[in-house]
């Protein structure tokens, strides 16, 4: 499968929380023929070292590494259909809204929307998207992270951003928030514009 609708960048904490929300919402009539994917890159996210003990529904010692895992393995199982695409690092990002080609180390992929949730660290190198590279406003300066521009996570006609490159504040709740957000946007746009949110409940 190289054929996208959505393809998120980047297995961390917006890019998993995104294909979560996403996923949720395979019954919905405006989702059934779409296809989602997401680059499941894992090595850089600042997960591997952290430990989290201020997480709302995470016991206290949680390790990032288990949320790694976890995350993944919550995505195969509970939303099988989205296609996880792994040990591949995004390089070159090609063309406009609805026809975007992404360029790894090992393939390449059309898509119609991206999602770039890759952190913020200054060595961001993807070819065609460092006109949109700036400072970070949220993190010290002496760190030198940067975020992507954008306008409430939208960097230009097909781009999203997602997570502490979107310019948000490092901290996992806020990260998983900014890639839940993206998703609800999708899907508002999937929606012909009408509000779309994923809610399950008890029966
Ligand atoms: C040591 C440490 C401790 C922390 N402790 C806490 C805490 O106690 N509480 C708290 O709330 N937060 C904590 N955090 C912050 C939290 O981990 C981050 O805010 C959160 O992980 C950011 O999520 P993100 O999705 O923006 O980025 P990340 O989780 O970093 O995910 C980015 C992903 O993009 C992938 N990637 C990078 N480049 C590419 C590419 N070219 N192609 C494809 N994929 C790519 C990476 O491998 C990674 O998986 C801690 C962070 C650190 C470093």
């Amino acid at each position: 499968m190289n054929t996208f609708d959505v393809l998120i960048i980047g297995g961390g904490a917006a890019g998993m929380s995104c294909a979560l929300v996403l996923g949720s919402a395979k019954n919905k009539a405006f989702t059934i023929d779409k296809t989602i994917g997401i680059i499941m890159h894992q090595k850089a996210s600042a997960l591997v070292s952290g430990l989290f003990n201020n997480v709302l529904g995470l016991k206290a010692g949680t390790t990032g590494k288990e949320i790694l895992e976890k995350g993944k393995q919550q995505l195969s199982e509970t939303y099988p259909h989205i296609i996880q695409i792994e040990q591949e690092k995004v390089q070159k990002i090609e063309g406009t809204k609805g026809n975007f080609t992404v360029i790894t180390n090992k393939n390449q992929y059309q898509a119609k929307i991206i999602v770039i949730a890759v952190g913020p660290s200054n060595l961001f190198n993807i070819e065609g998207l460092l006109q949109y590279v700036a400072p970070h406003q949220k993190l010290p300066p002496a760190k030198e992270r940067i975020q992507l521009k954008n306008n409430d996570h939208k960097v230009t006609d097909g781009i999203y951003v997602a997570g502490v490159l979107a310019g948000w504040r490092s901290q996992f709740a806020i990260a998983c928030g900014s890639g839940a957000s993206v998703a609800t946007d999708i899907l508002t746009e999937w929606n012909n514009g009408n509000p779309a949110m994923v809610h399950d409940k008890i029966d």
